[in-house]
């Protein structure tokens, strides 16, 4: 600035002493005129590069102009190099955000939403683009959701059963999170109620399963202890009774220990190779030994493949199908076993001609203690387990369970093997 003054001046009196003052003024205006074209013409560049203002067009410049340049470019690099960072950051932050398996909802002071993630899309039926900024409490409509966004503790979670878009229990918490926002946090707890629930139900079960027997043993005891002189006639009378009873309970804890062993071993079964043949006149002679000579039972078709698989676990199951046969078919009625393979599958089956099952019945036959009739299953001794045994046995040898069954008519259940589960049969010795 003072170079230029300096020159200026120096010029205007040049030409004042060199020829006449208006030729000073003159060299001096020219001088003039000539820098603010200068000036000017750097203006607009700089107001060109302002309409878009990127940091690698920014653009040079003579004398002061160029140091002004350079440094509006430093200034431009580090702001965007700032603001890359910050996006990046941000985005981040955006992309946990959506990825989260946990639904999320971002409130602003007055509950309204700003930014949810796709989890939280899927738990409340929400729509991202629709719904933001709109109130969260006119959205979801739920007792109980209401009062607690609405209070001042949220330490604890609240559980919400959803039914709209579909049947979900949630379990959800407010955090507030600067001084007006709250994240709502939402957790889909479904799978973890059904089993509380399927636990509660087994729980309850068992204890009214053995309630019974128990009151029976418990009430014969009493009247025992009460007898001034224990009465041998009535302790003949009482005992077998007492036995039936601790017979129930034992077949029904047998059955328990025997459910909870294949729930809690492991999935993959030792390859063992199961002589079919064999098995089916073990169960030949258990169903005579339970008839007691009241039905025809017989081996129907017989092929000779073997299985691989637990012959323990196998034995268990095909046994639980053959024991109901006999205890659900009246006396003359008819069982057939048999065991065929067609080289795609092999099937074992128990067919009877029985009470059979009412077609509604059917799908939940499986469930642990799940029966048609209470009371008659009682009477023939049956616990309710038998059916999910089976179930899991057969899970365990990737087979399915097929039930054809009418009322009156008779039922045939079929446990049907894959190609892979079919053994040659060994030599024989
Ligand atoms: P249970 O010990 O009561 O027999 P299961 O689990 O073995 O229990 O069978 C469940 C129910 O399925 C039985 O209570 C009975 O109502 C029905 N059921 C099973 N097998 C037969 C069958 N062969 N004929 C008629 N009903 C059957």
């Amino acid at each position: 600035m003072l170079v230029w003054l300096a020159l200026t001046f120096a010029l205007g009196i040049g030409f004042w002493l060199g020829g006449s003052p208006l030729d000073g003024v003159l060299a001096v205006a020219v001088w003039l005129g000539f820098t603010l074209a200068f000036h000017l013409y750097h203006l607009a560049m700089l107001l060109r590069w302002l309409t878009h203002p990127v940091a690698e067009r920014v653009p040079d410049g003579f004398g002061v102009w160029h140091n002004v340049f350079m440094t509006l470019y430093r200034l431009v690099r580090t702001q965007s190099q700032s603001k890359r960072k910050l996006t990046n950051v941000l985005e981040r932050f955006i992309n946990a955000g959506e990825a989260m398996p946990d639904g999320v909802v971002v409130l602003d002071e007055f509950d309204r939403i700003e930014w949810l993630n796709p989890m939280a899309v899927e738990h409340f039926g929400l729509d991202r683009k629709r719904d933001v900024g709109n109130l969260l409490l006119n959205l979801i409509r739920q007792p109980g959701f209401h009062s607690y966004i609405k209070a001042d503790s949220f330490s604890q979670p609240h559980i919400l059963k959803m039914v709209q878009p579909r049947e979900l229990v949630l379990a959800i918490q407010l955090v507030p999170f600067d001084s007006t926002r709250k994240l709502l946090l939402s957790r889909d707890i479904t799978q973890l109620e059904r089993v509380q629930t399927v636990h509660r139900d087994f729980v309850a079960n068992v204890s009214h399963e053995l309630r019974t027997p128990l009151t029976v043993i418990g009430g014969f005891l009493e009247t025992l202890s009460d007898m001034p002189d224990s009465d041998p006639s009535a302790l003949r009378q009482f005992l077998p009774m007492m036995m039936e009873q601790s017979r129930r309970m034992q077949t029904l804890v047998e059955d328990l220990l025997a459910l909870s062993r294949l729930e809690n071993s492991p999935k993959v079964l030792g390859t063992e190779k199961v002589n079919m043949g064999e098995l089916l006149d073990t169960l030949m002679v258990e169903a005579e030994g339970l008839s007691q000579g009241r039905h025809h039972i017989r081996l129907d078709q017989v092929s000779g493949s073997w299985l691989w698989g637990s012959a323990q676990e196998l034995h268990s199951a095909f046994g639980n199908l053959v024991s109901n046969a006999v205890r659900y078919t009246p006396d003359g009625g008819s069982i057939r076993l048999s065991w065929a393979d067609d080289g795609e599958k092999a099937t074992f089956s128990v067919r009877d001609d029985g009470i059979g099952i009412p077609r509604e019945h059917i799908p939940r036959l499986t469930e642990r203690f799940y029966r048609v009739d209470r009371g008659r299953s009682r009477n023939n001794g049956g616990t309710g387990l038998g059916l999910a045994i089976v179930k899991h046995v057969i899970a365990r040898h990737q087979a399915r369970l097929e039930i054809v069954s009418e009322p009156d008519k008779g039922s045939t259940f079929s446990v049907v093997f894959n190609r892979d589960r079919i053994a040659e049969p060994d030599a024989k010795v």
